[in-house]
Parts: C-alpha cells; sequence; structure tokens
C-alpha cells in the first residue's frame, strides 16, 4: 500500500477540470428547485437488492472491513463491528487522516473527532477536539455506555478518557510532524524569497532528507489543506443497525474547530427502522444540511441508499445555486445502508479525491472486501462517460 496515499484533498486545483466537464449529465435526472438537474449512473455493485449481514466504510477501509464482518458472522453486535474496523484504521501511522499520524492543526497538534450510533438501543455517543488519544471511535462508544450525555469535547474527553483507562500518547507521527513544519517554513518564504525560489527548494529538501516522493506529497497537503476521515457503518442478519465516524479532521485547522464527523445527524446518522449514513469530505457542507438525519428520512420515505444520498448532495448543490466553480473548491461524499442490506454512496464530483480516480467506497457483504464506484452528482472528468 501507497504510504499516506489515502489523505483526501480539497478540489481547489480540480476546479477547472470540474467546470469544463460538469456539463455532462449521468442517467438518473434530479433536479432542485432551481430546476437545475444532474444525474447519477448505477455503477455494478449498486445492489437492486440487499443482502445481510453487511458492512461498509469510505475507501480507505478496504483493508479494515473483515475484521467487522468477521463480527458480524459470529452474532456480534454491530457497533463492535464498526468500532473494530475502523480502529484498524486509527491505529494506522500511514492513513494520516485517522487517529494516529493523522496531520495536525495549524499548532501541530492532532485532534481527533468521533461519533458512533447504535440503532437497536437507540443510542449515541460522540467526541470532538480530543488530543492524545488514539481510539477516539472506542471513546465515542464510551461516552455512549458509561455516561448519560451525547457529546463530550475537548480537554473534558481526554480527561474523560483517561479516567476510562485509555492511554495518552503524542499521535503526531515524523511524518506529520515533519509536515506541518514544512507547511509553517512555507509562509515565511512566501513574501521572501518566494515560494518558487530555490531556496524554498532547498529549505523543504532539508526537511525531507531530499525525498523527492514525500517532497511532492508535501507541497500538495501544503498547498490544499486536506481532510480525510472513516465512517463505517453496518446491519447484521437480524437487521440490527450501528455506524461510526472517526477522524483527524481538517489539517492545519484553528485550533477547537470541529467538522461534521462528531455530529450525530450530520457525520453519523442510524435509525434502526431504517438505516445508516455517513460522510466524508468538508464537513461544514454537510453540518449546514444536517446530512446523515436528511439521509435518513429520504430512505424512510422510500429511497434507495443511493438515491438518498444524491438527494442529500443536491441540498448542498442548491445551497450554491449549483455554482460549479464555488462547488469545485471542495469534495464531500456521503454513504448509505438501509436495513435490507442495500448500500449507496454518492460523491460530489464523478473523480474521486485522488483527481485520476474515480470515487469509491468500500463494500464488504460477507465474501470479500471490495472498492465500488460511487454515483456521482457532477462530472469531473469531462466528456460522455
Ligand atoms: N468530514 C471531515 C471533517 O470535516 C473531514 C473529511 O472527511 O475529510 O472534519
Amino acid at each position: 500500500m501507497e504510504l499516506w496515499s489515502r489523505r483526501k484533498f480539497f478540489l481547489t486545483s480540480l476546479a477547472g477540470s470540474a467546470i469544463a466537464g460538469a456539463t455532462k449529465l449521468f442517467g438518473r435526472t434530479l433536479s432542485d428547485s432551481n430546476g437545475a438537474t444532474a444525474t447519477a449512473r448505477a455503477f455494478p455493485g449498486s445492489p437492486a437488492q440487499g443482502k445481510r449481514p453487511l458492512i461498509i466504510s469510505s475507501a480507505n477501509g478496504l483493508h479494515a472491513l473483515g475484521a467487522g464482518m468477521d463480527i458480524l458472522k459470529k452474532g456480534g453486535d454491530t457497533l463492535d463491528a464498526v468500532v473494530a474496523a475502523v480502529t484498524i484504521v486509527e491505529d494506522d501511522p500511514n492513513d494520516d487522516s485517522v487517529g494516529y499520524g493523522g496531520l495536525p492543526n495549524e499548532e501541530g497538534e492532532v485532534e481527533l473527532d468521533a461519533s458512533v450510533m447504535h440503532g437497536p438501543t437507540h443510542r449515541a455517543g460522540s467526541v470532538a477536539s480530543v488530543r492524545r488519544i488514539k481510539n477516539v471511535s472506542r471513546l465515542a462508544k464510551t461516552v455512549m455506555e458509561k455516561t448519560n450525555h451525547v457529546m463530550i469535547v475537548g480537554d473534558g474527553a481526554r480527561r474523560f478518557a483517561v479516567a476510562e483507562g485509555f492511554e495518552e500518547m503524542n499521535l503526531l507521527t515524523e511524518h506529520s510532524r515533519k509536515i506541518w513544519l514544512a507547511w509553517k517554513a512555507k509562509s515565511s518564504f512566501n513574501w521572501r524569497p518566494g515560494i518558487d525560489s530555490p531556496e524554498w527548494k532547498e529549505h523543504i529538501s532539508a526537511i525531507f532528507d531530499g525525498d523527492e516522493k514525500q517532497i511532492a506529497y508535501a507541497e500538495r497537503v501544503i498547498a490544499h489543506p486536506p481532510t480525510g476521515t472513516i465512517p463505517c457503518m453496518a446491519v447484521d442478519s437480524n437487521g440490527d443497525i450501528s455506524a461510526t465516524t472517526t477522524t483527524s479532521g481538517l489539517s492545519w485547522k484553528i485550533p477547537g474547530r470541529v467538522g461534521d464527523s462528531p455530529i450525530i445527524g450530520a457525520g453519523c446518522c442510524v435509525d434502526n427502522e431504517v438505516g445508516a449514513a455517513g460522510s466524508t469530505g468538508k464537513g461544514e457542507e454537510n453540518i449546514k444540511i444536517s446530512g446523515g438525519h436528511t439521509i435518513i428520512e429520504m430512505m424512510r420515505q422510500g429511497k434507495s441508499p443511493t438515491d438518498a444520498c444524491l438527494e442529500a448532495m443536491g441540498r448542498i448543490a442548491h445551497n450554491y445555486k449549483n455554482d460549479k466553480k464555488k462547488l469545485g473548491t471542495f469534495h464531500i461524499y456521503f454513504y448509505a445502508i438501509n436495513k435490507d442490506g442495500m448500500h449507496g454512496a454518492a460523491s460530489l464530483w464523478r473523480n474521486g479525491y485522488e483527481p485520476s480516480k474515480q470515487a469509491s467506497y468500500a463494500v464488504h457483504d460477507g465474501t470479500e472486501s471490495r472498492l465500488v464506484g460511487c454515483n456521482s452528482f457532477f462530472d469531473a472528468v469531462g466528456g460522455d462517460q
């Protein structure tokens, strides 16, 4: 697996190509109250009928869903299954979007957000802006299980974690620290001698010991502050449902900035009678439309997970009057499952966070973990695909 390849990028650099290609509309037509339309195409793997048990996540959970499926197959609880899966990603120093090794805030501190919802007991837990605690999905579950609250934030969440036996640790890996140092240093070169100067090239080369691959990666994440997350949701053979979302959020963020991931009803939402939903990407846009809750309500009214995700995406587009130039400055995904074991996802743009790749998500329905193409709201690749 390529190191640090799972970090996701804002699409500032893609705005041009997105606009150029966004006129092409796919099969299913959606319209908003402005009369603007966008469409979605069904990709292989988006089932017309469901299969249980089922567990899905963002694409960076591809290697982790098997652990959750093992629990589901043994008749374990759906929340244990999703937390087991995302814990693997939180523990992975090479995923700099989640947990240990996540890219830090502007002060060089990794701050994590997470939430859980347990469908059968209608309970929820969440934590935000937590420092020095790695497994925040398990911490959110502990808030749910050990308190009468839903959300604990900041230093209170850290102290709660320590009291509950979580280990405190430095979450900044050498990789993340060096990129943060380069991000800070770059602002001091902005005025003079300038970021295209040989002096800057020399400086960044010294930080990464001349490693061209790391330098290129650092330049990218410095220019386009990335986000990254793993939402994960599961339904067992009885139709019980749970979900979790865990993240290090927006890199270089203002300390204390909280995204959608720990917001119940935005980055994570479960209704045991209906299904579950989660999100990745620019959390602020999701919070403004209560995306998770919107998707659940759409599925309750009979929409498939895919169509429900596209409906939520349409609301984000509508907030910008479908202005693709403005929408082209960010990326966002929605993911959903329903009680029958159907799954679906929608991306704002057809291409993924990595511009050269199509947006996808990870699905395990009992046989193997595989990537499935997202339905996209706009086509950012261009042409009549
Ligand atoms: N949604 C997360 C946040 O806004 C980040 C991400 O998913 O990329 O914090």
